[in-house]
């Protein structure tokens, strides 16, 4: 006899893993919008020094971590939640805000994880479609939000598709919503926008007392192996989603590394640049090959493959030691999803694309 388990386990779809990473050459690694930039040195001494300390549970509150990224972002430390990688808050926010009968809305494509947030809880998802630009079509989830709203989520740039919104419009959307909504504003790609300075969206939290601004050290920081998110929102916020979790959820080497990382601005700024530049690199090889891709503001591209077969064009790919998404997994079929690698990286892809086109 086998096990019986919830039912909300078989609603629950599994997360999309990249292709083998047991391929027997060197992998490009472009699947999963990681940075290729390694941690910075002073991240890895601060993990170094807080090894010898790994007998004790790691605090509790992330007290340190929760003040530097108050002092950073001049927000009161008891509005900073964090948590193990940004995917750890986005879950317990469900846990806090969901169950039958609420909803939630979101557009589509957009973060994998979000229609787990509905499936786990057992709250109905609204799944609004990207605008011909592969954008949020704000005014059309405005009109699926009803008294049965919980959560509203914004994923700004999208992920998959890259796509940024200016800030004037979603402050407008969030204005637009009545203040009992939740609004998780997803800016896990932030730092690569040039439609603005990160730091102004932080300012809309001083008007939307609903507003919560989703960040991660796992993309432009280079830790994603480190687990290590936050959130700033209101603090019954910060409060309800701690009370959901475990209480020793972030290690201590992920709230060390976390609280050093946090003070090297300058490194982002040389980060972001250098994305850039393979920003347009890779977007104007793909355009010169005759392959469309949505305007990107983050660390990766989302390729139309018109009428090609996307899944034998990710197999070739892989073939060759390049991992890139399928748009399948990721909620659109016939497209697929490139993270910016080094700039070698990125000519093994267009290479590999060359000789599989
Ligand atoms: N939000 C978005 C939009 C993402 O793309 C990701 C990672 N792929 C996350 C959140 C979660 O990242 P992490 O848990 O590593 O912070």
């Amino acid at each position: 006899m086998s096990l019986e388990f919830a039912g909300r386990v078989g609603r629950i779809p599994v997360y999309p893993v990249a292709l083998s990473y047991s391929f027997s050459g060197e992998l490009a690694k472009l699947a999963s919008n990681e940075t290729p930039f390694g941690p910075h040195p002073k991240v890895l001494e601060a993990i170094r020094e807080a090894l010898g300390t790994l007998n004790r549970y790691p605090d509790p509150a992330k007290s340190a971590l929760r003040a530097r990224i108050a002092d950073r972002l001049e927000v009161p430390a008891g509005r900073v939640a964090v948590g193990n990688g940004s995917c750890e808050l986005l879950l317990a926010a469900a846990d806090a805000l969901l169950e039958p009968g609420a909803e939630m809305v979101y557009a589509w494509p957009s973060f994998s994880v979000y229609p787990q947030l509905a499936a786990q809880s057992g709250a109905r998802a609204l799944e609004v479609p990207l605008d011909a630009d592969y954008r949020h079509d704000l005014e059309a989830m405005a009109r699926e939000v009803t008294v049965a709203t919980r959560l509203v989520l914004v994923c700004n740039p999208n992920n998959p598709t890259g796509t940024a919104l200016p800030l004037a419009e979603i402050d407008a959307f969030v204005g637009s919503l009545p203040r009992q909504v939740a609004v998780i504003l997803d800016e896990a790609y932030i730092e690569f926008s040039t439609l603005q300075d990160p730091d102004e969206s932080i300012q809309l939290l001083k008007k939307h007392s609903n507003l919560i601004i989703l960040r991660t050290f796992s993309k432009v920081y280079g830790l994603a192996g480190l687990r290590a998110g936050y959130a700033v929102g209101s603090e019954d916020f910060r409060v309800a989603v701690d009370r959901v979790r475990q209480p020793f959820s972030v290690s201590t080497l992920a709230q060390a590394g976390a609280a050093e990382a946090i003070r090297h601005v300058d490194d982002l700024e040389r980060r972001v640049e250098r994305t850039a530049i393979e920003r347009l690199h890779v977007e104007d090889e793909l355009d010169s090959r005759g392959l469309a891709s949505a305007d990107s503001e983050a660390n990766f591209s989302w390729v139309a493959l018109g009428d090609r077969d996307e899944d034998a064009i990710v197999t070739a790919l892989a073939d060759r030691g390049v991992l890139v998404r399928g748009g399948k997994g990721l909620g659109a079929e016939g497209f697929f999803r490139v993270t910016y690698g080094t700039r070698d990286e990125n000519d093994r892809f267009l290479r590999a694309l060359d000789e599989i086109l």
